[in-house]
């Protein structure tokens, strides 16, 4: 093992100050040396206009590592990342650890966002690499946050509100990521505060609708079921896409809130349908990596009295990745209760075939991209072609989604895909407007059969 702790920054004169701006376990400066430095440099560069740059690294879960390990192993590697990222340090740099699984940097001679990134990376790259603890080693990743004075900032607080916001933007976006801070970030992080908000309280209003886009036999264009898709119309933020407010729900912990209130919407409404008709719900990745997930569901089931072999459940490889194993038992346990499991978006994640080995679907559904090439791009032709001879032989039933054009309708029928979605058959629209879609389905349905008994009779 590495003992770090013993050092001290060997930029302080030993004095009476070198406890008050030391971080004790790292012997890097602390958070008033961090001020110290960055008054000082500010204050030169005030007659000086050249730019310099502060940066913050966030340890990305941190504490499931102190937990799993104990705290000593959690010094341990505090110690070892003080140490990488003293040694990796630019020309004229410094680092200081201002919080538990926080550090800060000041780098004089960084002077615009290209620049800051590239040490990002670099930083990124010098953590990245295993920890050695003895008896075994870990891997960790780190987020990043990066200001450039005097534009993010002129004074010390100000400038690290600034970092302090861009590393909020990088944990955000999931780990090991870099941002440098610009106005038009700290204006994306004030609407997505606004939209939380006012997503927060539309949930508990009950505004968040639920509408439904028809999944179709290519061939005739009956209807075979419907998929529920999120609606949501903010007073005053106007309309806001579920492909905006599924994610923010999702970063900010209130997603099974809102799955709730839309499941139990979806299937209210689709109960009253015939009983031929199913229902595909899109779930998302965090209810993937809860155990209580199925237990929640048919919670849900038997209080509205839906039958579950009417629900399918649509979920995605990049949701299924963060957490396999528990994933794979949440499949497993829905598909154990009769709910059909599809992969969604299929072509657009890793695609690992090992995964439709691994795990129990029922369907997979080919991503949009490679519908909307199909009739006008010979790669996405055999992709499409080669998914639909995978799903035959592993027993898949396949939905393309997307469908814009009759020429990709018959495109699509003629490589052997019967069941599909897309605008071309209908948008997605309110529970009134779907039970009429229905209804004049049913329609042409006996239409249809009653001519075809005619002509077989004449
Ligand atoms: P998704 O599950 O892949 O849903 C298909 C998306 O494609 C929908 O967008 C749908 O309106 C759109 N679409 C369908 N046919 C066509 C077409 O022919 N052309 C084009 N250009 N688009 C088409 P939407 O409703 O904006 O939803 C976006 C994503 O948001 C969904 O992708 C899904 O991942 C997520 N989402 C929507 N509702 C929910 C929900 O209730 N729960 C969860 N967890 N996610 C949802
Ligand atoms: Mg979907
Ligand atoms: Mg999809």
């Amino acid at each position: 093992m590495t003992n770090t702790s013993a050092e001290f920054d060997n930029s302080i004169v030993a004095d009476d100050n070198v406890v008050a701006l030391t971080d004790p376990l790292t012997g890097l400066g602390n958070r008033r040396r961090l001020m110290d430095k960055v008054r000082k440099l500010a204050a030169e560069r005030a007659d000086d206009p050249a730019p310099f740059t502060i940066g913050l690294a966030n340890i990305d879960g941190f504490k499931p590592i102190n937990d799993l390990f104990g705290h000593a192993a959690g010094n341990e590697i505090l110690c070892q990342i003080a140490h990488r990222l003293r040694a990796c340090l630019p020309d004229g740099g410094f680092v200081a650890r201002i919080e538990s699984d926080e550090f800060a940097f000041v780098l004089p001679l960084v002077f615009e966002k290209k620049g800051a990134e590239k040490i990002g990376r670099m930083f990124k790259e010098v953590l990245s690499a295993p920890y050695d603890l003895g008896d075994r080693n870990v891997r960790l990743s780190a987020s990043f946050g990066f200001a450039v004075y005097p534009f993010a900032g002129e004074q010390f607080a100000e400038l690290m509100k600034s970092a302090d916001t861009a590393l909020y933007r990088s944990k955000r976006r999931g780990r090991s990521q870099i941002t440098v801070y610009s106005e038009e970030i700290a204006e994306e992080m004030r609407y997505s505060t606004e939209v939380e908000q006012a997503l927060r309280r539309a949930i508990i209003a009950n505004e968040v609708e639920v509408h439904f886009q028809p999944i179709i036999s290519i061939a005739d264009g009956a209807i075979l079921g419907f998929e529920a898709l999120a609606r949501w119309t903010d007073r005053e933020l106007g309309f806001i896409s579920p492909g905006v407010f599924i994610p923010l729900a999702e970063e900010r912990g209130f997603i099974d809130s809102l799955t709730e209130s839309l499941l139990r919407k979806a299937t209210q409404t689709a109960r009253d349908w015939p009983a031929h008709l199913f229902l595909s719900f899109n779930l998302s990745s965090a209810q993937l990596t809860d155990p209580a997930t199925s237990l929640n569901v048919m919670a849900i089931l038997n209080s509205v009295g839906y039958d579950p072999r009417r629900l399918e459940m649509e979920i995605t490889e990049t949701a299924m990745m963060t957490d396999p194993e528990t994933a794979a038992s949440v499949v497993d346990e829905l598909r154990a209760v009769g709910i059909g499991v599809s992969l969604d978006d299929f072509g657009t994640g890793q695609s690992s075939l090992g995964r439709l080995r691994d795990f129990s679907f029922d369907k997979v559904k080919i991503d949009r991209s490679f519908v909307s090439e199909i009739t006008i791009d010979q790669s996405s032709e055999h992709i499409v072609k080669a998914i639909l001879t995978m799903c035959e032989g592993l027993n898949l039933k396949v939905i393309a989604e997307g469908i814009e054009t009759p020429e990709q309708a018959a495109k699509l029928l003629e490589l052997g895909c019967v069941c599909g979605q897309g605008y071309l058959f209908g948008k997605a629209v309110n529970a009134e407007t779907t039970y009429r879609l229905i209804k004049a389905d049913q329609e042409t349905q006996i239409r249809n059969r009653n001519a075809s008994l005619t002509s077989l009779n004449g």
